[in-house]
């Protein structure tokens, strides 16, 4: 069932006074107006909200949004109701809630007059609950953040996990639609898996920021680092900027220091009351503060067009937390200087704070760090690889908006060390990972690779004058070429890619930047 384009653009105006779509906005409301299962990956500021929103609006019943965050829910269903002269168009149902107000929301739900209700998944693992929606008519289910399904995204929710057997309870072939601006090619597999979305109509959009310059800076002494920065500031002054720092501490020193500097800044994190965090963010959307110094608790939410810049003073634990983080410079869609500031000691301090999590957790979290600290180091196009993160493959040679492409690093003649590689690879069936390839490759020895009588093999040291260093940075840059992938499914099985074989068929020239070496004695002494 087609729906009329007039009809919808008819509701789009009426409904929240826009006049068109933006992105893919119209296709998935089609998808989602039409009874298919829908998967949305959208970044920030895209616009999801309207994707389930304006159906929710048009079709008959009520549609259930799943989101995690309680704290967001009460301001989403003001946003709803602030599009509608009605109150009980939209309403949330969670633990917040008193009795009398839960029976409200049920009374309006029952009298058919709520289009849109926000649930916390808690809410869902509730029978009572379940049993009310069985009676009622239910439209779709919106899966808001689905990104928590998946202990590979930034912020795993057990419950999550849950969901598609309790939206069976309440009926059977409910629509699906999920949607989430973090979905790398793993947590979208998981996502589909979860929810059983095999049959989805999934709309991507592009994750591609041109208008934010990326830029890794070495970190060194402390002092000289805020000088750094400092020096950063007062080029860019009267501009709203937010540096990010890995703990409480670090933010008020930090903020102290830019004061005694003559910068307008302030310290946000957990830690404080709400009275002063509500007090500092409002300092900063009406500029009374020109630089806030936060933890990764401040930002959600936030929705400051104008930010002129994004610090990292610590690196990420992820290259997902740097895109989200990054992503709040530049919604305006000028000028956004994004800077990360880099050291191996930063990198050991995560490792550190994840030494009381279980193993698995932390493998996967020194997974996510290693993939950070290849960016960091990497001499590749900064927007390339976030963008390969992203699973989006980013073609043009010189963004001309990050450090690397305007400031290239020589460049070296590499076929010969590529073929080593993917014959390699090849010789070992597809069947390990790259610190094992790189083992044979370099001629290192283990119990393991004698058992395997790899030592015998023809590729064996074959590479044996170039450090694992090179050939990790090598491997990377062929992963961002499309030669080799990592298996997505057994994670960190490497794979020769069609584009690969051919390669090896007819080897071509191929040059590559190596990466960015960091000095490390110069590097930053503070401790924790
Ligand atoms: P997301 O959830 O993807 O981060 P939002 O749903 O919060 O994005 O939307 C971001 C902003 O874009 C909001 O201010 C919203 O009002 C605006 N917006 C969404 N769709 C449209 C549209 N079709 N035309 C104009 N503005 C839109
Ligand atoms: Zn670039």
């Amino acid at each position: 069932m087609a729906v009329v384009k007039e009809r919808l653009m008819d509701a789009l105006r009426e409904h929240f006074g826009f006049d068109s779509f933006k992105g893919n906005q119209e296709k998935i409301i089609n998808s989602i107006l039409s009874g298919k299962d829908t998967f949305v990956i959208m970044p920030t500021g895209g616009g999801k909200s309207l994707c389930y929103q304006l159906p929710a609006l048009m079709r008959p019943g009520c549609a259930l949004i799943v989101s995690p965050l309680i704290a967001l829910m009460k301001n989403q269903v003001d946003l709803v109701r602030g599009y509608s002269s009605k109150d009980n168009v939209a309403h949330f149902l969670n633990s917040t809630l008193s009795k009398a107000q839960i029976k409200k929301v049920r009374a309006d739900l029952t009298a058919g007059k709520t289009k849109l209700l926000y649930v916390a998944p808690e809410t869902l693992t509730k029978q009572e609950n379940l049993d009310f929606f069985k009676e009622l008519e239910i439209s779709f289910i919106a899966v808001d953040e689905a990104h928590c399904i998946s202990e590979w995204g930034h912020d795993f929710r057990p419950e999550y996990r849950r969901l598609k057997e309790m939206i069976d309870q309440i009926s059977d072939n409910l629509p699906i639609i999920a949607l989430t601006a973090t979905a790398t090619p793993k947590v979208q597999s998981d996502i589909v898996k979860n929810l059983c979305l095999n049959k989805a109509n999934i709309f991507i959009s592009s994750f591609n920021r041109p208008n934010l310059y990326y830029e890794i800076r070495p970190k060194r002494k402390k002092e000289q680092t805020i000088k750094d920065i400092v020096k950063f500031i007062h080029q860019h002054k009267g501009k709203s900027g937010i540096i990010y720092t890995l703990n409480r501490k670090t933010t008020e020193e930090l903020a102290d220091m830019l004061v005694a500097n003559g910068v307008k800044a302030v310290a946000y994190h957990a830690g404080l009351d709400p009275t002063t965090r509500a007090q500092r963010q409002d300092m900063f959307l009406h500029e009374d503060t020109e630089v806030i110094v936060a933890t990764i608790a401040f930002g959600m939410g936030i929705d400051k067009p104008d930010v002129r810049f994004v610090i990292h003073y610590n690196i990420p634990k992820s290259l997902e937390n740097y895109y989200q983080e990054t992503g709040r410079a530049g919604r305006d869609g000028l000028e956004g200087h994004c800077i990360c500031y880099y050291s191996h000691k930063d990198v050991q301090k995560l490792e550190h704070l994840m030494r009381d999590k279980s193993l698995s957790e932390r493998e996967m979290g020194a997974q996510l760090i290693n993939e950070t600290v290849a960016y960091a180091e990497s001499a590749v196009c900064r927007r390339r690889v976030i963008l390969h993160y992203f699973g989006e493959h980013y073609e043009t040679e010189n963004c001309g908006q990050c450090d690397n492409c305007r400031n290239p690093k020589e460049k070296i003649e590499v076929k010969n060390r590529v073929v080593i590689m993917l014959k390699a690879i090849r010789a070992l069936e597809e069947r390990f990972g790259s610190e094992y390839v790189i083992n044979i490759i370099t001629g290192k020895t283990s119990p393991q690779i004698s058992t395997y009588r790899h030592d015998k093999l023809d590729v064996f040291g074959e590479g044996k004058e170039f450090d694992a260093h090179f050939w990790n940075s090598l491997m990377r840059q062929m992963m961002l070429e499309g030669l080799i992938e990592k298996d997505i499914e057994e994670y960190g099985l490497l794979k020769v890619t069609d584009k690969g074989a051919k390669f090896l068929k007819k080897p071509y020239s191929i040059m590559v930047a190596l990466n960015h070496q960091f000095d490390e004695d110069t590097l930053d002494e503070e401790e924790e």
